[in-house]
């Protein structure tokens, strides 16, 4: 049986940003089974780790294969299952994501393009690296790249799904790193990635995890996806969940989100 709402971005061991034992499939079926919502796992599949560090957990040739394998054959079982990818971009590869998505597209139920690095080492999503990064970079900088970035990325169409928009700001944010006075954080920015989406027929992800951090919000906020929700935006929500405990604490939040956008 397939539920109201789904919850379009959960992690698994699948994702290196999870310990090797981390949560399973099975182990978030169960709770999504429970509280009758679909879910999607959307696992990180970057081309730069997936070819040079072998601890990625799709290093090497064939894994994506097993991954959908094993996916797939769930999707027997449980309908409200769904495969998905949360895929990387990069500006010097979309010959190759455009293959990527040609022999894909028909196989997995939800691709989702994603930006994590302005510079390739150094997600601006991982606080550590993103410090790294500010020792060499200017914030203003790196915020405008992060944009110049995510609108070649729109513009690239290769895409139908975009996860959270203005991740750039989970540490770069005044309650945080604070950006200097001279970088542009303002919400008409992010606004103007999300109208491109839709001019596009980009569906854009409404990606709760923010609520986590200093920042405490939404990616994007809640006035800016109010406000392109109004304007015709296609919207997924996203848990982004790393355990299957906090996916739990998510649930209902996630169902919130999308009674919210029905509303408003
Ligand atoms: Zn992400
Ligand atoms: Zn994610």
């Amino acid at each position: 049986m397939k539920f109201k709402y789904t919850d379009y971005h959960v992690h698994t061991r699948w994702s290196h940003d999870i310990k090797e034992f981390g949560p399973a499939f099975e182990e978030y079926i169960k709770v999504a089974e429970k509280n009758k919502i679909n879910i999607c796992f959307l696992d990180h599949y970057e081309l730069h780790y997936i070819e040079n560090d072998k601890n990625y957990p799709f290093y090497g040739d064939g894994k994506i294969n097993q991954y959908l394998e094993k996916v797939d054959k769930l999707k027997e079982n449980f309908e409200f299952v769904f495969s998905g990818l949360e895929v990387d971009y990069y500006i010097d590869r979309e010959m190759e994501l455009w293959e990527f998505m040609d022999d894909y597209r028909k196989q997995i139920d939800f691709i989702a393009g994603t930006l994590h690095e302005t510079e390739v080492g150094y997600p601006v999503t991982t606080r550590e690296k993103l410090l790294e990064l500010l020792r060499k970079k200017k914030i203003k900088d790196i915020v405008d790249e992060y944009f110049e970035l995510m609108e070649r990325l729109i513009n690239s169409k290769i895409f139908k799904n975009i996860c959270h928009l203005d991740t750039i700001f989970r540490y770069l944010n005044p309650k945080d790193f604070k950006p200097t006075l001279d970088c542009d954080i303002s919400d008409e920015r992010v606004l103007n990635l999300g109208r491109l989406c839709i001019e596009n027929r980009i569906s854009i992800e409404y990606n709760l995890s923010g609520i986590k951090y200093p920042i405490a919000r939404s990616f994007p906020s809640k006035p800016v996806i109010k406000q392109l929700n109004k304007e015709g935006a296609r919207i997924f929500v996203g848990s982004d969940s790393h355990s299957v405990n906090y996916f739990r604490t998510r649930i209902q939040k996630v169902k919130k989100a999308y009674k919210f956008l029905k509303k408003n």
